[in-house]
């Protein structure tokens, strides 16, 4: 066939300019489909996507997706890595890769909101029954497992209210009724301590938090080091169609390059604000495991070398509601919103009657989280004085 023949519209797709093929520069290469091309019909037939050798489509994987999940495996210490849309996504994969109809999952009692939410909404209809589990009791875990209890989530710290658990010691107690452990790693990101040296068989991690570092991407990870595990949750990966963007997983991958720098930052000044914050008169508790008396310090002690940029404060029950509402309307850098782990630093007031099962200590007085995220330090710090003497007049 003669160029002249063929239409311009044709020579457009089927164009002859090939990239360099040792074009090598520092970030990778980019790649993105839905269709891969097979050369021949033995090679369509021989690849699944069950294996993973390979490319098959676009939703199974390419080298830019392979590319994370690998490297996020190294970070984690693991083996094996699936991606999700979201941190929520990867904790839905968990559940269903590894429960059914007649089994039971255990969570924490502080458990990260939404994934209680999922099992009373989307696993107890499907007929998998659940029970939350006192995180600070080992012991109790250690006898609530019955022959059924096929999954135990933990979680380090608890949401909100920050109590580092006895990880070992949880781990320990799961594996004494024969149930796999899958823990919420979004906190310590692969960095605060090591998710596989405490004995979990999967690591979840929700990547919208630090290893994007930017607010601006969504999307999280399971990471495990056991092959048989590692299959199941391919198999579900693929059953329920989860594919993540090249763009956002581009994004990540130049999250991961920074990702110590800014958590050792986030960290330092998580410590000198919450420090600071913890001593002032409206202040009843801190809550920042790497501060002794806050819930759970000897587990982060004896865990982590390193922290978040994330802890609570309770003030005083002396204060209306509507005081603490003033403070935080009275922060101007601290802006309101969820999420963590991005450059501007967040606060969120939370309702912790709301948030807790009958039973559960509950802190007295009212609960604040903060986000620190990657501005001057004192200029957060008189932003906190600030908002105190507005609000408390102190
Ligand atoms: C944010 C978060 C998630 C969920 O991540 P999304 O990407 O927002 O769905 C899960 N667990 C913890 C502890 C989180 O902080």
């Amino acid at each position: 066939m003669s160029d002249k023949k063929i239409d311009l519209q044709t020579e457009l797709i089927h164009h002859p300019y090939q990239p360099p093929a040792h074009f090598e520069a520092v970030p990778p290469g980019i790649f993105k489909a839905s269709t891969v091309l097979f050369k021949d019909v033995a090679a369509l037939r021989s690849r699944s996507w069950k294996s993973r050798q390979g490319y098959t489509y676009g939703l199974h994987g390419t080298p830019t997706s392979f590319m994370l999940e690998e490297r996020l495996a190294t970070l984690e210490g693991g083996t094996h890595c699936v991606l999700a849309p979201s941190g929520l996504a990867a904790i839905t994969l968990v559940n269903l890769a590894l429960l059914k109809a007649g089994d039971e999952v255990l969570i924490p009692h502080n458990v990260y909101g939404p994934s209680r939410e999922q099992a009373r909404s989307l696993l107890a209809p499907m007929g998998v029954s659940w029970r939350e589990y006192d995180a600070g009791d080992p012991a109790a875990l250690a006898a609530m497992g019955t022959p059924r209890t096929r999954l135990v989530w933990l979680e380090a710290p608890g949401s909100v209210t920050m109590e580092f658990p006895d990880l070992r010691a949880l781990v320990k107690a799961a594996q004494s009724f024969g149930a796999v452990t899958a823990l919420d790693n979004t906190w310590g990101a692969g960095l605060a301590f090591r998710a596989f040296d405490m004995g979990v068989d999967l690591s979840m991690h929700a990547l919208t938090k630090y290893p994007s570092g930017g607010a601006d991407i969504l999307m999280g990870a399971v990471v495990s080091r056991d092959e048989a595990l590692a299959h199941r949750l391919l198999q579900m990966h693929g059953v329920l169609g989860l594919g993540v963007g090249a763009n956002d997983v581009e994004m990540v991958l130049r999250g991961l390059t920074s990702l110590r720098l800014r958590y050792e930052a986030q960290d330092r000044a998580g410590r000198t604000l919450a420090g600071w914050l913890g001593e002032q008169p409206a202040v009843t508790q801190l809550l920042h495991p790497a501060f002794a008396g806050s819930p759970g310090h000897p587990h982060w002690a004896s865990h982590c070398s390193a922290a978040a940029g994330l802890f609570s404060v309770m003030f005083d029950a002396r204060f209306a509601p509507t005081q603490i509402d003033r403070f935080v309307d009275a922060l101007r850098l601290f802006r309101i919103g969820y999420s963590w782990g991005g450059p501007m630093s967040l606060v969120v007031p939370y309702d912790l009657s709301t948030m807790r099962a009958d039973g559960h200590t509950r802190l007295p007085g009212h609960l604040v989280r903060f986000s620190i995220g990657l501005e001057a330090v004192s200029d957060l710090q008189a932003d906190l004085a600030q908002a105190l003497r507005a609000a408390f007049g102190d």
